[in-house]
């Protein structure tokens, strides 16, 4: 155990990581390398993985977890990350931390009882369905649309880049719903779901699927918490998301630093070990320092998400500094090896290819300093979202917001203000509003008017965030979320009401 490990670790998590670290040698290094060329990791793999009980560590009993502390989750993370395939690694953990996570805190009882179960004895493994192919930084954007059709919901659309897409028994699929975003289980086999395995530079082990639906009929019962909520569950999930993408960062860029090590003791040039080469020397200390450094920090995130702190801004530091500090390991570790380093059969080239995904899945490098710019700059703090929301935020929907107008508005500042405001909301939704004599008038419409003198077009969802300030109104007038026909008009209109509250 290293001195942090000490720090943080009991002598139970150490026993915990020597028996993973057995099973792994035996179960996962010999076969690590087929499954590369496989690209997929097989299912038989889960299903040992489940006996072992390594994806119930911190479930509810209920459902066959062993409600440990979030230290196991931790180590079972760096030593995947430890065995130099980050396909491998990818695919045994976005079971738990991408899809299970968010059965355990958004599903029903109902649901929870289908598939935790399943899911935690590694008889089916999941997948979680966000990212589309013109919306992946971009969440608020996805196109993929789930309609009610009596009990069931009918799903259209496309995803990609699905870890585990193709191979997953159940699939987390975030759709537009008639009121935002809604997260919905959909079973791997579900007739109308197709599935193409994507190529890719690194993480070969792991399946990344293209998925295509195309009138997938799947019950209303299989909605993941309530409807329209499916943005701030999948903002919730992913300060877990990013802990073990930086967790996983940093053991890999450890093992790394191990193996160049060795082969720098090994390796001669004029006359001596490559190792020992001052410049070299030095290079391996910085990166070694490095690595300390933000694991030490990363471990105190840890410690806040075990002790239920929300931690969104410093987990997504971790991810930003550990996958960016992974690549220039990878870079400079490569480099130690000269042109076997550039060999398949040297594993460094694999660690090189597999580092690279870090700084872009799970939110890229910029979208983290977004994030993080935006507590840091501007103030804004992300709550943790409960899933037994306040009446008030239950009943939250784009009627109340439209409909508090009247209310809001300034009467005072209208005066000789005369316009007819059109709101175009997506699914043909249409308000028109009319200020005269410092009256307000409110009516919905059935169709686009032209006769208006400004028409605000947006989606419900992000005209809720700008209202309730969870989106900035510049960003989403710059960004192109909120679309106006005249911009003074709307400046204007604006300012004629109170904030929402
Ligand atoms: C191997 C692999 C596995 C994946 N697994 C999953 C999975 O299991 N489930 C899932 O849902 N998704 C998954 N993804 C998708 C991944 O999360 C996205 O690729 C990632 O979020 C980036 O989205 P994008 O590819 O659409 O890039 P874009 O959003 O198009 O971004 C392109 C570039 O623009 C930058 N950019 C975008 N917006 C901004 C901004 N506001 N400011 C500054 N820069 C910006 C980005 O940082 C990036 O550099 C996976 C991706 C890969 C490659």
């Amino acid at each position: 155990m290293t001195n942090l490990e000490q720090y943080y670790l009991t002598e139970e998590h150490h026993l915990f990581r020597n028996s993973l670290r057995d099973f792994l040698d035996k179960e996962v290094v010999p076969f690590v390398d087929q499954w590369e060329i496989d690209h997929q990791v097989p299912k038989e793999i889960f299903r040992k993985f489940g006996e072992m009980g390594y994806f119930g560590l911190t479930q509810e009993e209920k459902y066959g977890g062993s409600n440990l502390d979030f230290w196991y989750d931790v180590i079972f993370i760096e030593e995947v990350s430890k065995s130099n395939s980050g396909g491998f690694g990818a695919s045994i953990s976005a079971h738990p931390y991408l899809s299970m996570s968010h059965l355990k805190h958004e599903g029903s009882d109902f649901l929870k009882d289908k598939y935790l179960p399943k899911a935690i004895s590694g008889d089916w493994h999941g997948a979680l369905a966000i990212t589309e192919p013109h919306a992946g930084s971009d969440v608020a954007n996805i196109k993929t649309t789930a309609k009610k059709d009596g009990d069931f919901y009918i799903i259209n659309g496309s995803k990609c880049f699905i870890t585990n897409g193709v191979s997953a028994d159940y699939i987390i699929v975030a759709c537009k719903t008639a009121n935002g975003i809604s997260m919905i289980l959909v079973e791997g086999n579900a007739i109308g779901l197709s599935k193409n395995n994507l190529n890719k530079l690194g993480w070969k082990a792991s399946d990344t699927a293209e998925l295509a639906f195309d009138n997938v009929k799947v019950p209303i019962t299989n909605l993941l918490g309530e409807e329209g909520k499916g943005f701030y569950y999948i903002m919730q999930r992913f300060e877990l998301e990013r802990l073990t993408l930086a967790l996983g960062a940093l053991a890999s860029s450890e093992w790394a630093l191990q193996y160049a090590l060795q082969y720098m003791n090994e390796r001669k040039a004029f006359g001596k070990t490559i190792n020992k080469f001052q410049v070299l020397r030095h290079r391996i200390a910085q990166m070694a320092a490095e690595i300390e450094n933000v694991k030490t920090f990363t471990y105190h995130v840890c410690k806040m998400y075990n002790d239920k702190n929300y931690c969104v801004k410093e987990a997504s530091m971790s991810k930003l500094l550990a996958t960016e500090l992974s690549d220039k390991v990878a870079y400079q570790c490569l480099q130690m090896f000269g042109g076997y380093g550039y060999m398949e059969e040297y594993k460094i080239a694999r660690f090189f290819r597999d580092s690279r995904l870090g700084t872009i899945g799970g939110g890229s490098s910029e979208i983290m300093c977004e994030i993080i710019a935006k507590m840091v700059i501007d103030d804004v703090s992300y709550g943790r979202q409960t899933t037994v929301d306040s009446p008030k935020q239950k009943e939250l929907n784009i009627e109340d917001i439209i409909s508090s107008l009247p209310n809001r508005f300034k009467k005072e500042k209208a005066n000789g203000i005369e316009m007819t405001i059109l709101f175009e909301f997506e699914n043909d939704l249409y308000y028109q509003i009319e200020i005269k004599n410092q009256n307000i008038v409110l009516s919905t419409v059935d169709s686009r008017q032209s006769t208006v003198d400004l028409t605000i077009t947006t989606t419900t969802e992000t005209y809720i965030a700008v209202e309730t300030g969870k989106l900035n109104p510049q960003e989403a007038f710059m960004s192109g979320k909120i679309k106006v026909s005249d911009l003074g008009k709307m400046m204007q209109f604006g300012s004629l009401f109170k904030k929402y509250n």
